[in-house]
């Protein structure tokens, strides 16, 4: 809307905007820009023309205007007489609603983009991080014999596999897709895990009590879900928790799982205090508890999210000081055949192997469990470098990372390619890959995930080998 007033706020001229708008149609020729504008009896007392005149800057006035339920910005343009005292002004006023939403939204965006950038960097870091974790461990439990060593080993492996799976989930944050439950997880498995991994409180914590908590685990065979092991995993620790809490002078913690058509059932009972109605009604609220400073709250309403997530069921029964029975239940999936890794692990040839990477430990882990299957290591941090033995010596296989300082794995992989076509590549890498088919393309012939197992990188040799053999029988033929 565009106006143009005298000194004492009166309308001289309006275009047609401002007379369908202010006016209804009618000439707003005569009237105060303040009566037209805000319904007021007196000049706005934060009228932008004096501020404009005062500062000789157009300075904009932002109003939300409770008529329209819109945004709008005033903008006085003085006119002044030949003494250089104001004569009339130009009142501008635009809506400027839909301009400020996208400005939000694009702000609100860039934070969440910068936040997905620093995650996923921090997740790429971790990547590397837990890939040297896992990777002595394996080593290690190779080497070891003693079964409480071994035990141990076993829990630091599972718990940088619980790692590597927040990690991803970070990863999935950053890269906003659909979750798909995609892992065969075997409950039973879990639950001997989660009952081992909260030992310390319901065995060490009521030893010093001087109370006794029983865990019983009845496990029927054969109860596999489609899920998130780590997300399983989480949610039978908060539950087995609670019952713990709940049982401070000691008592029976039960679990059971079983089939029925169709299902698995997972009850988690407890011999404790019970809670009174109220309580089981608000059991999954977030932030609701019983305990004070010592709880959160959070636990059963995270149960409650993950449950859902795997297309389960959750019920609570409960009787104040008599106990309390979590019960859970799951659409059954048969367990795949075992994936065929272990079918192929016997290489019958050593290969020579070329790992470029930019981080030292992660190249010694490498090296030391390739070399001890008897393949020929040689290494390298720095990619140039590489490049260059490798244009003049044979290598059956190179490994390389795919950030580097100076030249990308893909990069290196392409220079490679086009030296020796024969080179079997194999990318790994920390990052969440989306690499497209043509990123790919004549360049890469295997990617594997960090952290990674032995085992993979295993099977891909073994991948490797039945290429290589086939590349060779078409050779002859
Ligand atoms: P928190 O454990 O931090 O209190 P939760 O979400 O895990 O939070 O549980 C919420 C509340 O539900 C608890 O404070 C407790 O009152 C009740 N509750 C959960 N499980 C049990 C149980 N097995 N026996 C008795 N009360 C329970
Ligand atoms: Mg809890």
């Amino acid at each position: 809307m565009i106006m143009v007033c005298d000194r004492d706020y009166s309308i001289t001229l309006s275009n047609n905007s401002a007379n369908i708008i202010l006016g209804a149609g009618e000439s707003l020729i005569g009237q105060k820009c303040y009566q037209v504008l805000r319904q007021a009896g007196n000049p706005c007392f934060d009228c932008p023309l004096q501020d404009t005149i005062n500062s000789g800057t157009i300075i904009p006035l932002v109003k939300f205007d409770e008529r329209y339920n819109e945004y709008f910005e005033e903008r006085c343009f003085p006119i002044m007489a030949a003494d250089n005292t104001v004569k009339s002004f130009i009142l501008y006023v635009k809506n400027i609603t839909k301009s400020r939403e996208l400005e939000e939204k694009s702000s609100q965006m860039k934070k969440l983009s910068a936040l997905g950038q620093i995650s996923s960097g921090v997740a790429h870091d971790f990547n590397n991080v837990l890939t040297v974790v896992l990777g002595r461990v394996q080593l290690m439990k190779k080497q070891i014999s003693d079964p409480y060593m071994l035990k141990s080993l076993d829990m630091i492996e599972k718990s940088a596999l619980d790692g590597a799976s927040k990690v991803r989930k970070i990863q999935e944050f950053s890269r906003p897709h659909s979750k798909t439950l995609s892992q065969t997880v075997n409950l039973n498995e879990i639950i001997e895990e989660v009952v081992e991994i909260t030992r310390p409180k319901w065995d060490v914590a009521s030893k010093i009590r001087g109370i006794l908590i029983e865990p019983i685990v009845d496990l029927q065979p054969d109860i596999f879900i489609m899920g998130d092991s780590s997300d399983i995993r989480n949610a039978f620790t908060n539950i087995i928790f609670n019952a713990i809490d709940a049982m401070p002078n000691g008592g029976v913690l039960s679990v059971k799982t079983q089939r029925t058509d169709g299902y698995v059932t997972v009850d988690f009972k407890d011999t404790g205090i019970g809670m009174t109605e109220e309580t089981v009604e608000r059991i999954f609220d977030p932030f609701f508890t019983t305990k004070g400073v010592l709880g959160n709250g959070l636990g059963m309403s995270e149960v409650y999210g993950i449950i859902k997530r795997h297309n389960g069921k959750i019920a609570v029964q409960s009787e104040v000081g008599v106990g309390t029975t979590i019960k859970l239940r799951f659409p059954a999936v048969r367990q795949k055949t075992a994936a065929a890794p272990s079918d192929r692990l016997d290489l019958t040839v050593t290969f020579s192997i070329y790992i470029i990477d930019d981080e030292e430990y992660i190249i010694e882990t490498l090296k030391d469990f390739l070399s001890d299957l008897g393949h020929h290591v040689t290494t390298n941090t720095d990619p140039e470098e590489a490049l260059d033995e490798i244009s003049k010596q044979h290598f059956d296989i190179v490994i390389t990372d795919l950030g580097m300082p100076g030249i990308s794995g893909l990069e290196l992989a392409e220079k490679i390619k086009a030296l020796k076509s024969e080179t079997q590549i194999v990318l790994i890498s920390g990052w969440a890959l989306n690499l497209k088919a043509k990123d790919i393309e004549n360049r890469i012939d295997f990617i594997i995930n960090k952290p990674f197992s032995f085992e993979k990188i295993n099977y891909t040799l073994s991948e490797i080998e039945e290429k290589l053999l086939k590349i060779r029988q078409k050779q002859t033929q």
